[in-house]
């Protein structure tokens, strides 16, 4: 076991006054650039192109498949979801999978062993366990797994029978995460998904019993009629869980985007800022209290998990999942929305179901946009990894991966920093830049002082904070 790096309790009062200052809309850079930055102008033929420089590439593979079905919406959400009850859809949804899966494998170097899979939603559980076998054959018949892979279901513990977990398992899956969010029952009701914490903890009693190796809880902080005392008491509840991972998340409020969220607004439900501020601080303390390290931005596991070994020594890295320790690997995203990611250019599949179908059933790739990365969009992508998952900047070590001289390319940028220094984000020495304790809750924020891209984007994003 490694010893954890210590987490300082940051004093809220004066991190207030930096949220207040700094609290401004940004991305949360699971990709550089990132998605707004997409184009349905895009050449498909070079979108191709890179998927055939990808193959020589040799790097192993990671693949992730969107299921969007949701039975309610929760008011919250901000994912891409088809909410249904018709059962139908699933049988003709891993249909469609099959026919993707037909006209993308012949495209790959399939003989890079899969590293990586993740199934995300909507609701992965949507699926009734037939149907996952039915889709773990067609994604067995055309790729080989690498013995260790790690392969990651989102589990939504209101929507789980322990065949669900039995049927993940038999096609690899070893480890989970569950939709938790707040075990509050106003807070529940407040945003429509009701969810006694009885429920949560037969999922991870099931998930355990059926061998799955690690079992993640995904909390979010600033929803409505959260207040740090009724956060706190979530998180108690949840260490009493005792899962070996949390992601605990910033609400990201964009009802311009998702107009399910107004409701909060009618309601003056929302939490200020202060109380989010505390809530955040409040996890912080009570999950590295019980034993928990803080794993960049907001996630956190146990000391010997083995996020929290790479993110002690140096080798953590961020992709559209959040944090893993698979790195180098390229992405091929099916179903409906989803994204794919090789070193040169991302692709993401059709957002609106019709126009999903459509594409699948005429036999064309189901590719509604993408963006094909220049040299520069390479480098800051690898800069902003290095922020994102709390390394700070090593010049030395940057300049070497970078085939350049780091600190006079991107003088201006770290000059940039003057202001967050000052403030006590980061710390300047000769050939590096430190990310501190309390940086860590800004992270978003030091890293868009290095995107190209921010300031000729149209804004949409949530707050930092
Ligand atoms: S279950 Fe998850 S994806 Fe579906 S509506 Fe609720 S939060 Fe969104």
């Amino acid at each position: 076991m490694v010893s954890p790096r210590n987490t300082v309790p940051v004093p809220v009062e004066p991190a207030l006054e930096l949220v207040r200052k700094y609290n401004v809309p940004g991305p949360r850079y699971t990709s550089y650039p990132t998605a707004p930055q997409f184009s349905e102008s895009i050449d498909r033929a070079a979108l191709l192109t890179e998927v055939r420089r990808d193959n020589a590439d040799g790097s192993p593979l990671s693949l992730y498949f969107h299921v969007p079905f949701c039975e309610s919406l929760c008011w919250y959400c901000g994912c891409t979801t088809v909410i249904t009850t018709r059962r139908a859809s699933a049988s003709e949804y891993v249909t469609l999978l099959e026919k993707e899966l037909a006209l993308t494998a012949p495209l790959m170097n399939r003989s890079r062993p899969v590293t990586q899979l993740h199934f995300g939603g909507g609701t992965p559980t949507f699926l009734p366990p037939a149907e996952i076998d039915r889709l773990a054959a067609a994604i067995h018949r055309h790729f080989q797994f690498a013995a260790d892979s790690e392969n990651s279901v989102e589990i939504d513990p209101r929507r789980l029978t322990k065949e669900h977990v039995e049927a993940f398992r038999r096609l690899g899956c070893n480890r989970a995460s569950l939709g938790v969010q707040d075990t509050n029952p106003a807070v529940q009701l407040a945003v429509h998904r009701w969810q006694p914490l009885a429920q949560t903890a037969q999922a991870i009693t099931w998930l355990r019993e059926s061998g799955f190796q690690s079992v993640s809880v995904d909390l979010i902080f600033g929803l409505p009629l959260q207040t740090p005392a009724s956060f706190a008491q979530t998180i108690d509840e949840v260490i009493g869980l005792q899962p070996d991972r949390l992601a605990v998340f910033s609400y990201a409020h964009v009802p311009w985007i998702k107009p399910a969220q107004k409701i909060f607004e009618t309601r003056q439900q929302l939490p200020t800022t202060a109380d989010k501020l505390t809530m955040l601080m409040t996890a912080v303390t009570k999950l590295t209290a019980a034993g928990y390290v803080q794993i960049g931005m907001d996630h956190f596991a146990r000391p010997d998990d083995e996020l929290a070994v790479a993110f002690n020594d140096g080798t953590l890295h961020r992709n559209f999942q959040g944090y893993t320790t698979r790195a180098g690997a390229s992405l091929y995203g099916f179903g409906m929305s989803s994204i794919s990611e090789t070193d040169g250019a991302f692709r993401q599949n059709h957002k609106e179901l019709p126009d999903y179908v459509a594409a699948v059933e005429a036999g064309r790739m189901p590719i509604e946009r993408g963006y094909v990365l220049t040299d520069d969009d390479r480098r800051r992508r690898v800069i902003i990894s290095d922020l994102m998952c709390a390394r700070g900047l090593d010049f030395a070590g940057l300049s070497q991966r970078l085939g350049l001289d780091f600190a006079a390319t991107y003088a201006n940028e770290l000059a940039s920093l003057a202001d967050l220094e000052a403030d006590g984000l980061v710390t300047r020495q000769p050939g590096r830049v430190a990310i501190t304790e309390l940086g860590r809750l800004f992270l978003r924020i030091i890293a868009m002082r290095f995107d190209a891209h921010l300031a000729k984007r149209p804004t949409g994003f949530s707050k930092t904070v």
